[in-house]
């Protein structure tokens, strides 16, 4: 049995999707050339997932491009964007993070996060109060280490306040909770189709209509004209259309999937709480994804604690983090340490039965191995 507990870092896709996804590459494995006889017809689906993604965020309107998962989607607009000052925070995937400090002919700045995980927006208002413009502001919506979420409309409405323009990597938060890109005064939005049950290398840079008709963003791959312009390359259709699917189907679900997450990581917290002791729960308390658990087991060394349980794939922290320390985590102020926390992110295929068998496995590895060491 494989008990797979880690979706921060990658999701399976569900069965109707690799369904699909094998018939669409089967069907529409074509590059659009205007003069094949299916170019009417993969043109119209493509313009329908554009129209089902912009929906299922919460936009009326603006621009779908498609790139290959959300670290390009994020260098896009970071890079991209032409303006003087880029603002972003400390907690930020290094895709956003490590493009903003690369930025040597804008002006930038980082903003730091209380322990919980909240930015600091008193911090982001008294600097957009003296960044040159245009200015993007670049900050996430839930944090991929301790799951915290970001009050998005609070900070849309500072951004506006200053006339900021405000990009939202929401790479972590779709497809678990609901994203209101309008309401929330939001400008770009990022996703990334294998965070949430889709194939693998295709995401999203959603842009509001006013950031593409002023021209305020311009490609940063030189190729052909494919994506409006910004984004060269031959499109992969198929799992773009996969994508459509799943997008689709977590509109429908929203609610259930929630539903179902919050169970999951609620009952786990409690039993080891219960069962174990000396549990402690990182992040926001209140203000978390669904079923995303990040724990500092007293007296456990975490990294022994997983590679005794084979039945069990969790992480103790970022996939795309190879140094020792975190630096999200030293940044949260918390001990950035690879084998001193253990993070999960519960999946809404994780089987329900499957929980008991999970809970049990841990609590029986953390009582052995703190009774080990205190021998
Ligand atoms: N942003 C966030 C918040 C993430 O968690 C990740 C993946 N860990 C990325 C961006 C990069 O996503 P992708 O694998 O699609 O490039």
């Amino acid at each position: 049995m494989k008990l797979f507990i880690d979706g921060n870092s990658t999701t399976k896709p569900l069965k109707f999707v690799i369904e699909n996804l094998t018939n669409y590459m089967n069907e529409y494995f074509y590059n659009l050339n205007p003069t094949y006889q299916f170019y009417n017809e993969i043109e119209e689906k493509l313009e329908n997932s554009r129209k089902i993604i912009t929906q299922a965020i919460g936009a009326e309107t603006g621009k779908i491009i498609f790139t290959s998962g959300a670290t390009e989607s994020n260098n896009l607009i970071i890079t991209g964007f032409k303006s003087k000052s880029i603002i972003t925070s400390s907690i930020e995937h290094p895709s956003v993070l490590n493009t903003a400090k690369s930025q040597k002919n804008k002006s930038r700045y980082i903003i730091s996060s209380d322990k919980m995980g909240n930015i600091n927006k008193i911090e982001l208002e008294s600097i957009l109060k003296k960044a040159e413009s245009p200015i993007l502001v670049s900050i996430q919506h839930a944090n991929q280490v301790v799951h915290t979420i970001q009050n998005i409309k609070k900070i849309g409405n500072i951004c506006k306040k200053y006339s900021a323009y405000f990009h939202v990597d929401a790479t972590q938060s779709f497809g678990r909770i609901p994203i209101y890109a309008d309401s929330w005064n939001v400008d770009a939005i990022t996703l990334s189709s294998h965070k949430c049950h889709g194939p693998k290398g295709v995401g999203v840079l959603w842009l509001k209509e006013n950031i593409t008709s002023k021209k305020l963003i311009e490609p940063i791959m030189k190729g052909g004209s494919q994506e409006y312009g910004l984004r060269p390359g031959t499109l992969n259709i198929p799992s773009i259309l996969a994508f459509k699917d799943v997008v689709a189907d977590i509109t429908k679900n929203q609610d259930n999937i929630y539903k179902t997450l919050d169970i999951l990581g609620k009952k786990l917290l409690a039993e080891l709480k219960e069962k174990c002791g000396g549990i402690i729960l990182n992040g926001s308390q209140e203000q978390r994804l669904p079923g995303g658990l990040h724990l500092t087991i007293e007296g456990i060394d975490t990294k022994s604690l997983l590679l005794g349980l084979p039945e069990i794939q969790a992480s103790t922290g970022m996939a795309c983090s190879q140094e020792l320390k975190d630096p999200i985590l030293e940044a949260l102020g918390l001990d950035g340490s690879n084998n001193k926390h253990l993070r999960i992110q519960f999946c809404r295929d994780f089987c329900n039965d499957n929980l008991d068998i999970l809970v049990n496995i841990l609590v029986k590895r953390i009582i052995y191995l703190r009774n080990k060491w205190i021998s």
